[in-house]
């Protein structure tokens, strides 16, 4: 039996684990945190990342969309101007009938959670608490060094430690992602709005976007236009009180949904980072996947999405391949041309670049929606 090693146990690490460990892989999941973190992000699913959502696991689809908002077809999120003026609006409940799959948002702390469970459930073997300090690929296996001096032995390993991966590093040796010129600050609020399916704000320097992620919570994400390691730098309460003053002119109804929010939530600061796209992320035994493998901004909300497809890809290749090696060859192979358009895609929608905003309506995005795993990705 196949046993993989797979470095970094968020997003793309534990769906990698259970699609694996379904598939009759032996796996164990290696992640540095004790638990998992509650701030309070968001994360948008869009079709493509559901569909792979639910070849993963069907029931993990299902646990997803119960934990979640799960976008109705009636559903459309205007496009705002500062002052509150419908500029566009995006008909984003129209995905489901478009695309087979509508779209699903939830608190991130509650995708890892559901993924977590998924995990231990199927059986997959999770250290938590502990860091992949270093590889040594003998060319028919791979010793997988960990923090506390232990050692785990592999038929591969599989780098989802993320956009900072050590993994990456060791193989690729490519240096730290680009900043991309903004800063993200996001939470999430239960102030009464009057847009239930959220909205979208193009200010000067400043978009926000906020969509409901279940259970009564709202979550914001603000991008800044500023010098790296500027917003990072300050305290959550000196960062959001800012942000209060950013938005202090606009319309009153958009300012109360960040006035409103109780950072005790947990406040999240993130410079954007991305990488220009790597034809190849796989050496020997050792490959990357998710933001290891290519790490984009969050202009379309597609780095989950695309961690998810990875992980289907990488399971076929391996259960279609003669060999380890010769499957971790194909994969980025096939996932590279697909990811690398995500990417610039990504850049190009970020808050300095098209002014015509971000609606899923929009008909270049309809090949990245339609996605389908039963083609072959
Ligand atoms: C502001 C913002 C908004 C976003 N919004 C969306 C969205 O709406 N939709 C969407 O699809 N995507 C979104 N994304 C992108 C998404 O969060 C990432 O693409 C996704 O988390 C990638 O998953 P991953 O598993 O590759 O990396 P991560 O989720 O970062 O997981 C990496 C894991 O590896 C662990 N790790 C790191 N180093 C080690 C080590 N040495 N040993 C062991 N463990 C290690 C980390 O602790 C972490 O748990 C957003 C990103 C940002 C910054």
């Amino acid at each position: 039996m196949t046993a993989a090693v797979v470095a970094g146990g968020g997003i793309g690490g534990l769906a990698t684990g259970i699609i694996l460990r379904r598939n009759g892989f032996l796996v164990t999941v290696v992640e540095r945190k004790n638990r998992v973190d509650q701030a309070g992000s968001g994360i948008m699913l869009y079709p493509n990342g559901v569909k792979a959502l639910d070849t993963i696991s069907p029931r993990l689809g299902r646990r997803v969309r119960a934990a979640g908002h799960v976008t109705a077809p009636d559903e459309i999120r205007p496009l705002l101007t500062p002052d509150g003026k419908v500029f566009a609006e995006d008909p984003v409940g129209q995905l489901g009938q478009r695309f087979g799959t509508p779209q699903v948002s939830l608190l991130r702390s509650a995708l890892l959670q559901s993924l977590l469970e998924e995990a231990l459930a199927h059986g997959v073997t999770i250290l938590s608490g502990v860091a992949v300090e270093d590889h040594f690929d003998d060319g028919g296996q791979v010793k997988v060094a960990l923090s506390g001096g232990d050692a785990l032995w592999a038929d591969c390993l599989i780098g989802a430690d993320g956009i900072n991966s050590g993994v990456r590093q060791r193989v690729l040796a490519d240096g730290r992602a680009a900043y991309c010129g903004f800063t993200t600050i996001r939470c999430r609020t239960r102030a009464p709005s009057r847009f239930p399916s959220g909205f979208v704000v193009k200010g000067p320097g400043l978009d926000i976007f906020a969509a409901p992620v279940g259970g009564g919570d709202v979550y914001w994400t603000a991008k800044i236009m500023a010098p790296a390691g500027d917003w990072p730098a300050r305290a959550p309460d000196e960062a959001f009180a800012e942000l209060v003053e950013l938005v202090q002119d606009w319309d009153a109804d958009i300012g109360d949904v960040i006035r409103g929010t109780d950072i005790r939530e947990g406040i999240v600061l993130t410079d954007i980072r991305d990488r220009e796209p790597t034809a190849d992320w796989t050496c020997g035994l050792v490959t990357l996947l998710g933001d290891a493998a290519h790490p984009m901004t969050p202009a379309l909300g597609q780095g989950a999405g695309m961690a998810f497809e990875d992980s289907v890809v990488l399971t076929e290749c391996l259960l279609d391949a003669s060999s380890t090696a010769d499957a971790l060859a194909a994969y980025p192979a096939r996932r590279a041309d697909r990811t690398a358009d995500v990417v610039r895609l990504s850049r190009w929608k970020g808050p300095d670049g098209d002014p015509s905003g971000f609606s899923t309506g929009e008909d270049l995005l309809a090949k990245l929606y339609s996605w389908d795993p039963r083609r072959g990705g």
